[in-house]
């Protein structure tokens, strides 16, 4: 287990990461300088320590990915490290009870309702991929990212439960190597790759005098097959997500369990409904539900990135998720539960590692440190204002 980390090799085929092999892949034969510095933050130098026996020199067989770098030690992310460390010196940055509580009645109804939609009651076209997206968004993103809690088991036992919007492995080329690590950087990340494409249809469209409301409304219905089947097939067979994503531990088990969770979706939520009505009505069933939860998770997750600064250039890691990300309507405690925290997306950015429960309580401290240095924080009072911008990108 090759990777590289702030310009040095590490061999850590020996090395027990406490967040599990599947942690630890992550930086597999990949420049991990990125990910090492912002999964650990707080306690960096300790564990650069820890590695240091794992220090070998340059391999001459191993060839190691690196993308584009950026910096982690400038005198305004070292004080943004240091306040919010302080804030977690005595409790946990994962899952407090509340939230627990939350995940808890949210799954148990959506586990109720998918009960339902398999046996064909049509109430449950509508209930179903809504309990779907607000069980799931509490849980399966932070599980990702390793935010869920302290437990390599539990945390990958919640990976696996959202069959419906992605699997970890494809989640993790997605999301934590290419959205996170290069945020709206297009040849990277796949996010800012889809919302180009987002961008040249829509004005396509406006050529011929077509309203971006309906062309909008249909990718946005559709787009969760993208993300569920179009891009990781693609993957598996070209060996990287979105071209520049190096899959890690290809032809393992990770993408055999991926193709069967792949076929269990399809005989949940496309099969099974045959047997209930006639092919075009069990056609419109399977529409509309997976349509409901494709724009719910489109809702969310499309308005927090389409800054008009697509590339930004800023050396500094941080300063660079501060540019190019943004929240919106953050007093809203009813969208902060429904979005699964994602209206504090920069916070989330900034800080992949801490559960979204924590982030209104950082998201202070965060603001009084970019004042001080004099670095943007980009806020939308309204979910509407923020949309509007984001209508605004993809028309200019
Ligand atoms: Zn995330």
């Amino acid at each position: 287990m090759i990777t590289k980390i702030n310009d040095h090799y590490y061999n850590l085929t020996d090395f027990k990461h406490p967040g599990g092999d599947i942690a630890i892949s992550h930086a597999k034969n990949r420049d991990a300088t990125i990910l090492f510095n912002t999964y650990h933050p707080f306690n960096k130098h300790t564990i650069l320590k820890r590695i240091e026996k794992y220090k070998i020199d340059e391999p001459k067989t191993n060839k190691i990915i690196t993308p584009k770098q950026f910096k982690f030690d400038s005198e305004f992310s070292n004080e943004l490290i240091k306040e919010v460390s302080i804030y977690f010196k005595h409790k946990s940055n994962k899952a407090d009870n509340t939230k627990w509580l939350y995940i808890y009645i949210t799954t148990s109804l959506h586990i109720i309702s998918l009960y339902y939609f398999i046996l064909g009651y049509q109430l449950a076209i509508f209930i179903e991929p809504f309990l779907a997206w607000i069980s799931s968004v509490n849980y399966f993103h932070d599980a990702c990212h390793f935010a869920l809690i302290n437990n390599d088991f539990i945390n990958t036992f919640f990976m696996y439960h959202a069959m419906f919007l992605s699997q970890p492995y494809d989640w993790f080329h997605q999301h934590n190597l290419g959205h996170h690590s290069y945020t709206n950087i297009k040849e990277i990340d796949p996010d800012s790759h889809s919302n180009t494409m987002t961008k040249t249809i829509v004005k396509l469209g406006k050529k011929y005098n077509i309203s971006y409301k309906p062309i909008l409304l249909f990718i946005w219905s559709i787009a969760v097959y993208d993300l569920l089947f179009i891009e990781p097939i693609k993957s598996y067979i070209n060996n990287y997500y979105n071209n520049n994503n190096l899959l890690f531990d290809k032809n393992n088990t990770y993408i055999a369990i991926c193709i069967l969770f792949k076929c269990i979706y399809v005989l949940v939520y496309l099969i099974i409904p045959i047997y209930h009505y006639s092919f075009p009505l069990c056609l419109l069933y399977v529409l509309i539900s997976r349509s409901i939860f494709s724009c719910l998770f489109m809702t969310f997750t499309q308005v927090s990135h389409n800054q008009i600064i697509l590339n930004g250039n800023n050396k500094d890691w941080y300063k660079h998720q501060l540019l190019t990300t943004s929240n919106y309507a953050t007093n809203n405690r009813l969208l902060f539960y429904l979005s699964g925290g994602l209206t504090n997306q920069i916070e989330h950015h900034l800080f992949p590692f801490i559960n979204h429960c924590h982030l209104p309580n950082i998201q202070p401290i965060i603001k009084r440190v970019c004042k001080k240095h004099g670095v943007l924080y980009i806020e939308y009072s309204t979910y509407q204002k923020a949309f509007n911008h984001y209508i605004k990108y993809l028309l200019t």
